[in-house]
């Protein structure tokens, strides 16, 4: 995994400005990027207490060195990961609210008639 940290992305990202890749997201946080050459590398998010984290199977990537494909896609994956937190802000906890409600409010009953062989009336 390679950790972003953006004192080691300056060069990935100088040349991720300079090289147009068509990404597709194909599952949560994991991305296909294809390069104008027809490349096609897998990068992937992670995010840890200790930061975020990514993975790119390209050269420089499986040695965990910070690759242009990563740099192009992450601004991506921030774009999703926070639409994603806002939408669960503003539809999903609602509705967690709204579960955990007890299903029966307790209604007032009216008082006992008393009892006729131990069954209340
Ligand atoms: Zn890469």
């Amino acid at each position: 995994m390679i950790e972003l940290n953006p004192k080691r992305f300056v060069n990935a990202a100088a040349k991720a400005r300079q090289v147009k890749l068509y990404v597709r997201m194909f599952a949560w946080r994991q991305y296909q990027s294809r390069t104008p050459q027809g490349h096609v590398y897998t990068v992937k998010f992670e995010t840890k207490a200790s930061g975020v984290y990514a993975s790119c199977n390209c050269a420089a990537g499986a040695k965990n060195l910070p690759c242009y494909h990563v740099a192009s896609v992450y601004p991506i994956d921030i774009a999703i990961v926070t639409m994603r937190q806002e939408h669960a802000r503003q539809f999903e906890q609602p509705h967690e609210a709204h579960r955990s409600m007890p299903p029966v409010l307790v209604k007032p009953q009216p008082p006992s008639l008393g009892r006729i062989n131990g069954m209340e009336l």
